[in-house]
């Protein structure tokens, strides 16, 4: 069994969901979980709905909402080139719900309408292509994944049950595959024990196929994207960036951590778990090498990578009596910004000084200012860049920073972090 995940950019057109339908069909027989993410931009405009409907802007969420309504129909309507099929009796009743929920006073909290607007992209898209691939011989079983992945209520970050959600995945997914070589789920969602839906975050495909592919012991899952695979370097913002064939899940976690925006931080730990490669590959030229993530990839050829982090902030804090910044300073002050939920991405400490890089969110930096300054003094510097290289060489880290003031510096034997103007 495999696990395949698409996202958005892959389904924005026809022509893409004809290539999809034609990667799937280049894996005769196999058994295959795919998971699909929001056509195009549809999660970014359903946000949008969600904002308005909660701002009490009815007139223009409804507009929006009908502008997708029309733009998925239109689409299917194209793909399907009929005008009567079950399909848009299902459409149609997603977007009844919708209504309805738009239909209602606000009395709950954002939260909770944000996953009731926002998830329907998934559903739609799902339905589409579930509705697509049968018609052109790619038989498949479409599934409502709220009847399988079931979370508490913590609404836009929801928290998986597992025991339940394998349960479910036993009971109910597994023996589907006796029937069927292709199921098509929608990324991204799921639901309470109440059946209300929930969103697992942003971007949340990613995790959603890593969790299936966990409880469904799969061979391998695989991310589709518009790219070759991994890159050093993210190629809108560094030059001459190389594709990195293969790579540890170890390192891909230090890659997140340091601020690539590479895949889903959560999706590695289930994986990893149950050592299944994660494959990256490109949808465009799906006979490209791509990226395997795996636990004993071969990283003595891995490049240089570089994680580049912009517009970040220096808070420098100092006593106000020349008192030294000792163990229970450095714990008063962590405790101010856990307080004020601000990450701290590299921190430095003197005798009488303690300096952190952040990122810059002018309405927490004032607050956060206001709490330190109770006890400290504190200077900022803003419009700073924070620069990361894992496995940099002699030589590198100068050619990087050339003409540019270096604030702040810390190495480790794989690790360099330089904060820079
Ligand atoms: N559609 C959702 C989003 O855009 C989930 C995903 O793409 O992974 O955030
Ligand atoms: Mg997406």
């Amino acid at each position: 069994m495999k696990v395949f995940k698409f996202g958005g950019a892959s389904l924005e057109s026809i022509e893409r969901i004809q290539n999809v339908g034609k990667i799937i069909q280049s894996f005769p027989g196999e058994k295959i979980l795919i998971v699909i993410s929001a056509m195009g931009k549809t999660t970014n405009e359903l946000e949008n709905v969600a904002q308005n409907y909660f701002m009490r802007k009815r007139e223009i969420a409804a507009q929006i909402l009908y502008n997708i309504e029309q733009h998925h129909i239109q689409l299917a309507e194209k793909l399907l080139g009929v005008h009567e099929h079950p399909l848009f009796t299902q459409l149609q009743q997603f977007f009844t719900e919708a209504e309805w929920t738009l239909g209602e006073k606000p009395i709950r909290p954002y939260d909770y309408y944000y996953d009731q607007i926002v998830s329907m992209g998934e559903l739609l898209s799902t339905a589409i292509v579930s509705a697509y691939f049968n018609q052109v011989g790619i038989n498949n079983c479409w599934l409502d994944v709220r009847d399988i992945f079931k979370t508490d209520d913590n609404f836009r970050d929801a928290n998986l049950d597992w025991d339940t959600t394998q349960a479910i995945v036993n009971e109910k997914v597994l023996p589907l595959f006796n029937d069927y070589n292709i199921a098509i789920a929608q990324g991204f969602i799921g639901s309470t024990d109440q059946n209300e839906t929930v969103t697992l975050g942003r971007e949340g495909s990613d995790y959603t196929a890593a969790i299936f592919a966990n409880m469904l012991d799969a061979e391998s899952q695989t991310i589709w994207k518009d790219v070759e695979g991994l890159k050093n370097a993210d190629p809108k913002i560094f030059q001459d960036t190389v594709n990195i064939p293969e790579i540890t899940f170890s390192e891909v976690i230090e890659m997140a951590y340091y601020g690539a925006q590479v895949i889903h931080p959560k999706t590695i730990k289930p994986l990893q778990n149950k050592q299944i490669p994660l494959l990256v590959k490109c949808f465009l030229n799906k006979d490209l090498p791509g990226t395997i993530i795996k636990e004993d990839a071969d990283v003595r050829q891995l490049p240089p990578i570089f994680v580049l982090k912009r517009n970040q902030v220096m808070i420098s804090v100092t006593s106000r009596d020349y008192a030294f910044i000792t163990e229970d300073k450095i714990s008063d002050i962590y405790d101010i910004f856990h307080e004020h939920k601000v990450k701290i991405h590299l921190m430095q400490n003197g005798a009488i000084s303690f300096s952190c890089v952040i990122d810059n969110n002018p309405e927490k930096i004032e607050q956060l200012i206001k709490s330190l300054h109770v006890d400290f003094k504190v200077t900022y510097n803003e419009g700073l860049e924070l620069l990361t290289v894992r496995h940099y060489k002699n030589g590198l880290l100068e050619e990087k920073t050339k003409g540019r003031k270096i604030l702040l510096e810390q190495r480790s034997p794989t690790t360099a972090q330089l904060l820079v103007k």
